[in-house]
């Protein structure tokens, strides 16, 4: 057996067809199929904007800084975010200068409500909540608790591509909301991002960042088109974030199925929850009530989780962390021992495999290969 963590998967001849017209028309930038891939993520989610980028990390980056700008953050203002993430999340806070201050986790690995409350502060202006695996977790009590105290809610929806909260594209009240299409996630393409304003003036001001600071339409409306058809306005230091064409093509077909393979990867965490519901040593993450789950991944938590990642190793299965806790890193080391449970956490946390080429056999030789181990551990300890 040689069981990946991920694998991601293509409609190939569709993904081509796709692509082969851009290269027909010649245009393979942005415009053209980014358009058409933004008009379907909006018709899809119902959320009322959507910005294509080149990655969530420059979405989240986006979101930040047009966040900061336009409601007037200074540098050193603070944002509640979580330490179990990828770095990612938290690098954007720390691009534009903002302070990072940690909440605590619950069961579902996300935010803590009670957590966040206690850590809002005269100078928080903005929480930064990650869905992790495709899990609400208690999402709707921290978009009350921001409403409540007049804070942005940035959601860090990278593994949230399909998933629902009691019916509807999870995101209600957030500022932004932040999706990745890079190769591994639910949606894959290759690297690209989704970044989806619910005010039209922050939409604005953050698509002319990603295309550094350009303003084209300002120019002709003062001018007139025609002969000045050249000319632009450059209206603040912007980046170079925008998505392409090419990766906008994969990104509509990959649409198409996103559904029926989210429900796949619920089938297969169906699976995993049945086989290891009487292994007491294996916790399993519970999902919050009226979510329905994108599975990007499966996280559980044993005790020995090193022992554990070698032994699966060795009967050919590659497990994943998500995630080490952030401060651990010297950048956020300054929090350290802040959450505790976030702590206690990620020193048993594993994902196991989640992707669309396993079937019930590879689940069951996982769970039963987890099961020996664990229990040789327990003997052990
Ligand atoms: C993957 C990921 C990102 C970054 O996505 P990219 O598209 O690779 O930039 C951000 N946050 C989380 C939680 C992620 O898993």
């Amino acid at each position: 057996m040689d069981i990946e963590l991920f694998r991601p998967q293509y409609e190939v001849e569709e993904c081509l067809n796709e692509i082969r017209e851009c290269l027909t028309v010649g245009w393979t930038g942005a415009g053209f199929k980014t358009i058409q891939f933004e008009e379907a993520w909006k018709a899809y989610t119902k959320l009322t904007h959507a910005l294509f980028v080149n990655s969530a990390t420059s979405g989240l980056h986006l979101a930040v800084k047009a966040l900061k700008v336009r409601r007037k953050w200074s540098e050193g203002d603070e944002i509640i975010s979580t330490p179990l993430t990828f770095v990612s999340t938290n690098h954007a806070l720390l691009y534009e200068g903002m302070k990072v201050v940690f909440a605590d986790i619950d069961d579902t690995l996300c935010l803590d409500p009670e957590s966040v409350e206690k850590a809002i502060t005269p100078r928080t202006k903005a929480v930064m909540y990650v869905g992790i695996g495709g899990n609400s977790g208690n999402y709707e009590q921290v978009a009350k608790l921001c409403a409540a105290h007049g804070l942005d809610l940035v959601l860090d929806a990278a593994h949230l591509a399909g998933t629902r909260l009691n019916g509807a594209q999870i995101g209600a009240g957030a500022s932004a909301v932040v999706f990745s299409f890079q190769a591994v996630k639910n949606l894959p393409t290759a690297d690209s991002g989704m970044v989806c304003f619910s005010d039209p003036d922050d939409d604005t001001y953050a698509r002319e960042l990603s295309w550094l600071g350009i303003n084209k339409d300002t120019y002709t409306r003062t001018h007139g088109s025609g002969s000045y058809k050249w000319m632009y306005d450059v209206e603040s230091v912007g980046f170079k974030y925008h998505g392409n064409s090419i990766m906008a093509a994969i990104g509509l077909v990959q649409l198409r199925y996103l559904d029926r393979d989210n429900a796949y990867r619920r089938q297969l965490g169906t699976w995993y929850d049945n086989c290891l519901k009487n292994h007491d040593a294996v916790r399993t993450v519970p999902i919050a009530p009226g979510c329905e789950t994108s599975r990007h991944l499966y996280p559980i938590l044993v005790e020995n989780r090193d022992e554990t990642i070698l032994a699966l190793n060795s009967a050919g299965i590659a497990p994943g962390v998500h995630y080490r806790i952030n401060t651990d890193y010297p950048m956020y080391s300054y929090a350290k021992g802040s959450c505790p449970r976030a702590e206690w956490t990620h020193r048993r946390l594993l994902s196991l495999p989640m992707h669309l080429g396993l079937g019930f056999d590879e689940i069951k030789y996982i769970s039963e290969s987890l099961d020996s181990i664990v229990s040789r551990n327990m003997v052990h300890a």
